[in-house]
């Protein structure tokens, strides 16, 4: 089906002018177009801007039938310099690298990756909301096998993908907290499977779980350790983070949690702020004598959890209404980086000039 407009003959777009900066949320809408590239015969093609946000794909490609599919998410700011800045998108890269092999994909190399975010956003200027508004360039880069195979095998040709999305503050008056519920009827991931890398099947293995957990009236739930629940593993699409009552920042350790980006940059902060770091198991029943509790991802950066529920049982940890005081000031730390406010002492944000 065509697109409507004309065809794009270098990779700029028109800006766009009517986007209302204020209302975004965090919902899917079209852009200008997306950066594509192909990997046939043993390598991948230069890639090309794509204006239609479709593609043909084999019916019998091995994504549809078998799942070799992943996904990333990572975020571009425009700064209070004007510039704009991809953070920690490396990470994402390495990332999406290690899930490339987990499922025998064909290899991503990190500066074909760095060279599809700034692409696409390069393409995409009048996307990216103005510094002040909240708002950010959500960058999704997609991978998965397109080539055809009828009995399970890896395929022999893949696509990769970068799309772009703006996205509106996901908190309009402050960090607000929600209660979260303990699956103990399902499992996000077993010890030695793919919990930890992207692969799009473990999120079709999650909306089941979600949706019951959202008719029960919680947004968020929680997943234990598949072989006892009897430790922390994370929240169905966000990382666990405590603060404990004497000033430590604590995370569960397992096998079967995907290592956040947000997670790790909220560690370097905490450090900074001369807290100690615990990556080790967390019982659950250590929850109770947290002083907060976080789920944390590129999407939100710092959810507070105030309540947690288990079968009959409810823990309270946290102030009742608001952000412990802790979890806020991590949170504003990490904005006040991302939108070029503060130093960036790490060397996270990575200009894409325009
Ligand atoms: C993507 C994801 C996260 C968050 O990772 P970030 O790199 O911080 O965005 C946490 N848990 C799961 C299961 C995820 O898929």
């Amino acid at each position: 089906m065509p697109w409507p407009g004309p065809p794009l003959s270098q990779d700029i777009c028109p800006v766009n002018k009517t986007i209302e900066w204020g209302c975004l949320g965090f919902q899917y809408m079209d852009t200008d177009c997306h950066v594509r590239y192909v990997w046939r015969n043993g390598a991948w093609d230069a890639g090309e801007v794509v204006r239609e946000p479709y593609l043909r794909i084999h019916i019998a490609a091995t994504a549809l039938h078998y799942g070799q599919t992943a996904f990333e998410g990572l975020k571009v700011f425009r700064c209070r310099d004007g510039k704009v800045r991809a953070f920690r998108p490396r990470e994402n890269a390495r990332r999406m690298a290690r899930t490339s092999e987990r499922i025998c994909m064909a290899p991503l190399p990190e500066e074909l990756f760095m060279e599809a975010v700034a692409r696409v956003v390069k393409a995409n200027p009048g996307y990216v909301p103005p510094y002040g508004t909240g708002g950010s360039l959500y960058v999704r880069p997609l991978l998965f096998g397109s080539g055809a195979r009828i009995g399970v095998q890896p395929a022999d040709e893949y696509v990769f993908l970068v799309l772009v999305v703006p996205v509106g503050a996901y908190y309009k008056g402050g960090l607000s907290p929600v209660s979260a519920v303990v699956m103990d009827e399902y499992d996000r991931a077993a010890p030695r499977g793919v919990g930890s890398v992207k692969v799009g099947g473990n999120y079709a293995a999650g909306l089941r779980p979600h949706e019951e957990a959202h008719k029960q009236g919680f947004p968020i739930e929680l997943y234990l350790d598949a072989r006892e629940h009897r430790y922390v593993d994370e929240f169905g699409t966000s990382n666990f983070i405590a603060i404990t009552r004497d000033g430590k920042y604590v995370t569960p350790k397992s096998e079967s949690i995907l290592p956040s980006v947000t997670n790790l940059t909220l560690q370097q902060i905490a450090r900074d702020m001369g807290m100690p770091v615990e990556i080790r198991p967390v019982e659950f029943d250590e929850i109770a004598g947290f002083a907060e509790v976080g789920a944390c991802g590129t999407a939100v950066v710092i959810t507070p959890v105030n309540e947690i529920i288990r079968g009959p049982t409810t823990i309270r940890v946290g102030p009742r209404n608001g952000c412990g005081p802790v979890l806020q000031s991590l949170y504003s730390r990490v904005q006040a980086i991302q939108y070029g406010e503060a130093p960036d002492p790490h060397g996270w944000t990575v200009e894409i000039p325009e």
